[in-house]
């Protein structure tokens, strides 16, 4: 093997699926991750948050496309194609936590390009978003198989383990032979035994060792051949995980209110009135009056649906509600909170944001806001109950996938109690902060404290030194 000394910079983005940040830095504390407390004395743990829905899928967007996962073509886990936009799918609606997964990359708008498409040579390894790899997209569609397996691999959860780690096994078989500019590893472990034990369990800890273990087999690699100098190593979480104790059947809901419900796994519903996707599962998705081929505002909606919402609004399993007035404002209801509009004007770095709350204070920020820029509208955020709510709400409820009502659940609840037979403690895909606050690992230091992990990206760039004019939804935190 030749040295590596052209000074060139390379970086493993390793994500810590399902890791709660809170849960890493004891970890940390404790001294059960060596290779990761050796990054962080070399820069520093964040807190960021992910995009909402707060779930595996879309929540990888951010920080592989830089880009909110509406805003690229995917509002869910679960979504319905009202525009009939996609090639092929059984009855216009996707599921990834099923076959679909397969669809991903397919179903992100093609015009936005990956990181993998930015910088090459690229590898993926167990990553739900892959398209543009050139190296290597290993371990497609394993969360599917290892999902489908799950009655099997429950209460085993080392012959899960064995599977993920055949996986990364290929995957650092590729890296040392590639020496990839960008290879992202996803590690899925920790987000499936949350589900089942929760993200504080034991378990779970003890699984947080196989992201340090990749770590540091990474790192092996490069000085064993001789680039180690140039190894660069983040870690980012999609999502967070909170504890869940009540399932509500949605579905069931309104199907007794003589609604005619299309959603999975029963996508035979003939002349449906409504399709309800839950994905996450405390987050949904109602598409109202799916036979339309293009989506309306809710003030032409209201006449006939505004029961629908206010019952809603009574459920204890409902947190907030929110629809989309047009393109650019949505509102806001809570059972107890009220009700206010978000206001986004202007595009791209311009955007700013403006609360107005109409009754009450629903997002807890204390009165009315006007113009936040991204950055303050996160910060404005950041001691609420749900994080980067401005920003996230008027991105995902008016985006042309999403649907008329989006959900997200109240604290203690998920929403798909019949169709889910795996047990699970713990849960996501919710607005509220532990589903949506995210550890962000980085090895060197910073310019700015990083808030999204839409920032992930044109960070990225500006590390690895590569020019570009394309717009992203986060900053750089390196500029
Ligand atoms: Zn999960």
């Amino acid at each position: 093997m030749t040295d590596d000394t052209t000074g060139t910079s390379r970086l493993l983005l390793v994500v810590a699926d399902g890791v709660r940040p809170d849960v890493l830095a004891e970890e940390l504390a404790q001294g059960n991750l060596p290779a990761m407390a050796r990054l962080r004395e070399k820069g520093g743990l964040y807190t960021v948050s992910t995009s909402f829905p707060s779930v595996t899928g879309p929540a990888y967007a951010p920080f592989v496309m830089g880009r909110h996962p509406a805003a690229v073509g995917m509002p869910g886990l679960r979504w319905f194609d009202r525009a009939r936009s996609l090639r092929w799918s059984y009855a216009q609606a996707r599921s990834y936590s099923g076959i679909d997964i397969w669809h991903v990359d397919g179903d992100l708008d093609p015009a936005i390009p990956t990181l993998y498409d930015l910088v090459t040579p690229s590898l993926a390894g167990l990553m739900m978003i892959a398209r543009g790899a050139t190296h290597g997209r290993v371990g497609r569609g394993i969360g599917w198989s290892l999902r489908a397996g799950w009655a099997h691999f429950r209460g085993d959860a080392g012959a899960w383990r064995r599977v993920e780690q055949a996986a990364v096994h290929e995957f650092f078989r590729r890296f040392r032979r590639t020496r990839p500019l960008l290879s992202a590893l996803g590690i899925l472990g920790p987000d499936k035994l949350s589900h089942a034990f929760g993200g504080e369990s034991p378990i779970v800890r003890r699984a947080i060792r196989d992201v340090d273990a990749a770590i540091a087999q990474a790192q092996a690699i490069a000085a064993e051949d001789g680039w180690s100098e140039g190894l660069r190593v983040w870690v980012v979480g999609d999502h967070g995980h909170a504890p869940v104790d009540q399932h509500d059947d949605l579905h069931a809901w309104l199907s007794e209110r003589g609604h005619r419900v299309l959603a999975h796994p029963q996508l035979g519903r003939r002349d449906a009135d409504v399709a309800l996707m839950v994905g996450g599962n405390a987050m949904g998705h109602l598409y109202l009056d799916p036979a339309q081929t293009t989506r309306s505002w809710w003030p032409s909606l209201r006449m006939r649906w505004q029961r629908v919402l206010d019952a809603l609004l009574e459920r204890p399993s409902t947190g907030l509600l929110a629809v989309a007035m047009d393109s650019h404002t949505v509102r806001v209801f809570t059972g107890r909170d009220g009700v206010a509009d978000i206001i986004r004007t202007h595009e791209g770095r311009e955007a700013r944001w403006s609360y107005r709350p109409l009754e009450g204070d629903p997002l807890h920020l204390g009165g009315s806001l006007p113009h936040l820029d991204a950055h303050d509208a996160w910060l404005a955020g950041s001691s609420t109950p749900y994080a980067d709510a401005l920003v996230q709400l008027s991105t995902l409820v008016p985006s042309p996938r999403a649907g008329d009502i989006v959900l997200s659940a109240a604290a203690g609840w998920d929403l798909r109690a019949r169709f889910e037979p795996t047990p699970h403690v713990s849960t996501h895909g919710a607005l509220l902060n532990n589903q949506m606050l995210v550890p962000l690992l980085i090895d060197g230091p910073v310019t700015r404290i990083p808030q999204r992990t839409t920032d992930v990206v044109p960070s990225v760039l500006d590390l690895l030194g590569v020019p570009t004019d394309l717009l992203f939804d986060g900053r750089s935190f390196l500029r």
